[in-house]
């Protein structure tokens, strides 16, 4: 059988993606995963942050569409882990107030709620915080969200295959081949024909696409996260420290995420170590210590490392290779809270319903550009 589309890669991307091929009307739709679940790479080690406070404005309106195919989902499921409404509070300290200062306008044009406050009132609203430095500054943005990228996919997923989506788990694919009518796909064994396919394998997708003769400036460099244990019930939101690019996320009432890491060098995504390093956890330790007593008696649970693509503007690549392959890629460390639109736009240029020119995949040779971490203000 000769699918209309084939989708290769199941994280948040692909998923999405999967969801509005079907939704479009294509007529016979495959999802194909490597893993047994679902979003289990990037998508699952995620902090989970959504927030209006990214720099590029066509980004704003991938979170903004995002925001809302989380929020369906989250109502298709009734299940209220997809979304998590917890507001974000973004701390900042020197040269850094005036970077949260000039963001301000901007919030305004654009109608997102926010809050300027000053240490005394962050102390009051959030006694956790009670090593706050003189001078520290605070955006609250009270719209900001943690959503669980995992639950999504399941729940899109779930939806497509009851109209027509065919889904392959636990199936790699090794090796494409674009010929003039179809394009094959051979994974383990088995050979998948389609009339396009849509590679929307994360950090993967620069090997994959290397398989049927084509190149992307895609380079995956390395995330950290850990997962703490506090001695007591915390009343923490969404905690970002723009001095220190520490970002601490509640996880339960005794728990919280906290990240820095990014490690901007080229990592394979076959071969990385998996673990939180020595020097991350040190970090993050410390800098849990310079923001509240909590870090006290503070545990280690777990840390761990996933990858981000880099690509030299920090923009997806998204669009046609070939005439019939296409990818969604390159997410810079913030592809959760732009996932489900960027795989929506993908799937549609795929189908050829929409256009996104300006991202085509092929915009930049692939050169050792330099990898810059995608979640900054500026
Ligand atoms: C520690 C950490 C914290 C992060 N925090 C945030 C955050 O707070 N907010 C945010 O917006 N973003 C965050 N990110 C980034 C975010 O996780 C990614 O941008 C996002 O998950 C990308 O989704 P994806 O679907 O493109 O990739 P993935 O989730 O990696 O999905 C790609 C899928 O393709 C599959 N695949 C690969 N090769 C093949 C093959 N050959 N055949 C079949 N299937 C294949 C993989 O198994 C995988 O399931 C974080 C990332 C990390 C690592």
């Amino acid at each position: 059988m000769t699918y209309d589309v084939a989708i290769v890669g199941g994280g948040v991307w692909g998923s999405a993606a999967a969801q509005e091929a079907v939704r479009a009307g294509a007529k016979s739709v495959l999802l194909i995963e490597k893993n047994i679940g679902l979003a289990h790479e990037s998508s699952a080690k995620s902090g989970g942050i959504l927030t209006d406070l990214l720099w590029h404005p066509e980004d704003q309106g991938l979170v903004s569409r995002s925001r809302a195919l989380y929020r369906d989902a989250s109502e298709l499921a009734g299940d209220a882990s997809v979304v998590r409404p917890l507001g974000q509070l973004t701390l900042a300290e020197g040269e850094y107030v005036d970077q949260l200062h000039r963001r301000e306008a901007d919030l305004r044009v654009r109608g997102v709620r926010f809050e300027m406050l000053d240490k005394d009132e962050i102390r009051r609203r959030y006694p956790n915080l009670d090593r706050l430095r003189d001078g520290t500054s605070g955006m609250w943005t009270p719209d900001d969200w943690v959503v669980n990228p995992t639950a999504f996919s399941q729940v899109v997923v779930n939806r497509a295959r009851e109209n027509g989506l065919v889904l392959r788990a636990g199936c790699r694919v090794e090796r494409i081949e674009v010929e003039e009518r179809r394009v094959v796909l051979e994974a383990g064994g088995e050979r998948f024909e389609a009339a396009r396919v849509l590679i929307s394998a994360g950090t993967w997708s620069r090997k994959l696409v290397r398989t049927a003769g084509f190149d992307i400036a895609l380079r995956p460099y390395r995330v950290q996260l850990s997962s703490l244990q506090l001695a007591q019930a915390h009343e923490l939101p969404i905690v970002w420290h723009l001095s220190t690019d520490v970002y601490m996320v509640p996880e339960g009432p005794e728990n919280i995420l906290a990240g820095d890491g990014t490690r901007l060098w080229e990592h394979d995504p076959d071969d990385y170590q998996q673990t939180g390093d020595d020097e991350f956890q040190m970090n993050i330790a410390e800098r849990l210590l310079d923001l509240s007593s909590l870090g006290d008696r503070a545990g280690l649970r777990s840390s761990w490392a996933g990858l981000g693509g880099a690509t030299p503007d920090r923009r997806p690549l998204l669009g046609p290779l070939a005439d019939r392959l296409f990818t969604a890629c390159g997410d810079n460390g913030i592809g959760v809270m732009r996932g489900p639109a960027v795989g929506e736009l993908a799937a549609r240029v795929a189908l050829g319903l929409s256009e996104a020119p300006h991202l085509r995949p092929d915009r930049f040779p692939y050169t050792d550009f330099e990898i810059r971490p995608g979640f900054t203000l500026e």
